[in-house]
This record gives C-alpha cells, sequence and structure tokens, in this order.
C-alpha cells in the first residue's frame, strides 16, 4: 500500500504522462502546489478545464483559436496570404512568430511522418494545405520542420506531394546544428533560417 492518498496518487499519475514528465518531475510539481495551499491548485484546475473547453484546432491551419471564434493567424488581414509556412507544432508557431521574420499562413502538422511510430500522411492534416493551395493565393510554401531525420523525411515527403500544385516550396536553411530541435534554438538563428531558405520544387 502506499503512504499518499489517492487524490494525490491519480494526479500523479496523470502529471507522468505528459511529455517530459517522469515520477520526479510530478512529485515536484504536486507538492509545490499543495505546499502554497488550496487555491493555487484550484486556479490550475480551472484554467485547466477552460482550456480543454474553449481551446480547438483552426481547421484551416491546424494551429490553436478560441472554440468558434476567428483563427487570430487565419483570420489576420495583416499576414501575408501568399505565403505558407508549415511547422512541426503549434510550439514552433510562436517561436517563428517571435523572429519577427515572418507573417504569412502557417500549417501545424502535430508531428513528423515516422512510420515507426503509427504517423502517417494521414495525420499531418495534408488535405488542409491542399484545400488552401486550390484557393490559389498562396503563392510558396515554406517546409519549416526541423533538421532531424523525422523532419527531413518529411519535408522530402511534403515537397513531392505539392510539387506542380502551382506554389514553390522552399525549405528553410539551417544554420542551426543538424538534429537540432526547435525550442533550443534561438529566435535570430531561426531567423536567419527562415530568410536564407531554399528551393526545393516549383
Ligand atoms: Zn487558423
Amino acid at each position: 500500500m502506499s503512504a499518499f492518498p489517492e487524490p494525490l496518487l491519480r494526479c500523479l499519475e496523470e502529471l507522468q504522462k505528459l511529455p517530459g514528465i517522469g515520477p520526479k518531475s510530478a512529485q515536484r510539481i504536486l507538492f509545490a502546489l499543495l505546499d502554497r495551499g488550496q487555491e493555487p491548485a484550484l486556479a490550475l484546475a480551472r484554467s485547466l478545464e477552460s482550456l480543454a473547453r474553449s481551446v480547438e484546432r483552426c481547421p484551416a491551419c491546424r494551429a490553436y483559436r478560441e472554440t468558434g471564434r476567428p483563427c487570430l493567424l487565419c483570420e489576420d488581414p495583416r499576414r501575408d496570404r501568399s505565403l505558407l509556412c508549415v511547422v512541426e507544432s503549434a510550439a514552433d508557431v510562436l517561436l517563428i512568430e517571435a523572429t519577427g521574420e515572418y507573417s504569412g499562413l502557417y500549417h501545424v502538422l502535430h508531428g513528423l511522418l515516422s512510420p515507426m511510430r503509427g504517423v502517417h500522411a494521414e495525420h499531418l492534416g495534408v488535405d488542409a494545405i491542399e484545400a488552401r493551395l486550390s484557393g490559389g493565393e498562396i503563392r510558396e510554401i515554406i517546409l519549416a520542420t526541423p533538421p532531424t531525420a523525422e523532419g527531413e523525411a518529411t519535408a522530402s515527403f511534403l515537397a513531392s506531394l505539392l510539387a506542380e500544385r502551382g506554389a514553390a516550396v522552399s525549405r528553410i536553411a539551417f544554420g542551426m546544428p543538424v538534429g537540432a530541435d526547435f525550442q533550443f534554438v534561438d529566435a535570430q538563428t531561426l531567423g536567419r533560417s527562415l530568410s536564407g531558405r531554399k528551393t526545393m520544387a516549383g
């Protein structure tokens, strides 16, 4: 039998389902919350509930928007509607926005091709990219997946799929180390890789 009460064990279990959180970090987070009294834990619970209930994926770009509200990325009239930047995750949108080098539209893949992990083309929302292309406004698709094996494989797959669809396809130029994760690259480096992008097709 465990030395800890059931609700605590349940929370530990839930936290450990999250990426990057092992038993030690889960315990640290929970005890830090409990040490601060009821209110911080209740505030977190309320914000998580509202997150789950009132945030959804935008069907066009697949980034997150307030449920049923216009997408702040797709509907912003100041954005350049001739450019579409394809990224692995919604977090990458924030990183690219932070470079200040890009003001076009986005497509979030929510993963990279990985047959080993069961991630196939249909999980990446390619149909949403094709729907956008058929609108005729997109002039260039920038493939901004990371320079890892899966990132490169995904970029090549998309480049061949989207070639001859009427838009140029380019790949961001990496001044960043091969195998690097975007999350560890500074905004300046990422900005340079965007502005130095190379044409792949089109
Ligand atoms: Zn959107």
